[in-house]
């Protein structure tokens, strides 16, 4: 049958917070983009993970975060650069149209602060803070989510332990290709691999990304579109067809900030657009990381249990 995964990192300011100079176009579009993903989601009728920045289910901050081990200097932006950009840092009204959407949408963790979790610098203090802040965020807001999937920053896999120690049940990990041997622009014009979830030997399903929408920019890009057509759209295609062949899990991944242009929403459209007819016509499902998440964990159970 084949399970397509759609994971949206959503974060506003917060994706770019620890760049001196982030790209004025994808931090302005975050808002537009976040809308516009949201009605093609409706208008297909595709539900989506969206892993949502902590910080943005507050309605206002004191921009110290004392109880934070990085209180003071992780925060500083907030003070200076951005203290007259609320628009960047808070958006509980964003999350309830998530909430709102006609279709069921799961809302999972992308951390508080967009902190590193695979930088050796960052501290399971740290990991544990942010974590606990964003649930504490996502509880005290006008929202009912019950956030058990984590998309970790920059796909920056790290303190796993913590995850489960705070009853996270599910993480999307790196594409299975990732670091192997070869040019890194050869490995993007292939199929991309078709994944298959697992429990981790800290007892999380690790659902890893076969995709993302919005890796292949700038020059090469365009010289592709006007030579051929937009590569992202033909291996996504691929990945559905290979999906549908294989029965398994084709995981795609993109940010509300990667629709800049009309050019990103057609993207978008041709490839939901094959998504909702494949599921029409040979019966492709769409599924959240939470829902593929339990599944492998009902298969794997008897196989735990035995094991322990
Ligand atoms: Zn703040
Ligand atoms: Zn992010």
């Amino acid at each position: 049958m084949g399970t397509v995964v759609i994971s949206v990192d959503a974060e506003l300011g917060w994706g770019f917070y620890d760049l001196p100079t982030p790209p004025p176009d994808r931090l302005e579009a975050g808002r537009d983009g976040w809308r516009t993903l949201l009605d093609l989601f409706d208008h297909y009728r595709i539900p989506a993970t969206w892993a949502v920045v902590g910080h943005l289910f507050l309605e206002g901050c004191d921009r110290t975060h004392p109880r934070h081990p990085l209180a003071g200097a992780w925060f500083e932006r907030e003070r200076t650069e951005w203290a007259h950009r609320p628009d960047l840092r808070f958006a509980p009204g964003l999350i309830q149209e998530i909430e709102a959407a006609d279709v069921d949408h799961e809302i999972g963790c992308h951390t508080f602060s967009h902190v590193l979790f695979g930088d050796g610098t960052t501290s399971v203090e740290v990991a544990r803070a942010e974590l606990v802040a964003a649930l504490e965020a996502a509880e005290n807001a006008p929202v009912s989510a019950e956030m058990t999937s984590v998309v970790f920053p920059r796909n920056s896999v790290g303190h796993r332990d913590v995850l489960a120690e705070l009853g996270f049940t599910c993480y999307r990990g790196v594409r299975p290709d990732t670091g192997s041997f070869g040019p890194k622009a050869l490995r993007k014009m292939g199929t991309p691999p078709i994944v298959r979830p697992y429990i981790d030997e800290f007892g999380l399903v690790n659902v890893p990304a076969s995709l993302y929408l919005f890796g292949f920019e700038g020059i090469a890009r365009r010289l592709c579109e006007w030579v051929w057509d937009d590569p992202i759209v033909s291996r996504a295609r691929a990945g559905v067809d290979a999906a549908l062949r294989e029965d398994g899990i084709f995981h795609v991944w993109l940010h509300p900030n990667n629709l800049t242009s009309d050019l990103d929403v057609e993207r978008l459209r041709r490839i939901f657009g094959y998504i909702a007819d494949r599921r029409e016509r040979h019966g492709l499902r769409v599924a959240t990381m939470a829902e593929v998440a339990s599944a492998a964990r009902t298969r794997s159970e008897p196989l735990v249990s035995g094991r322990s």
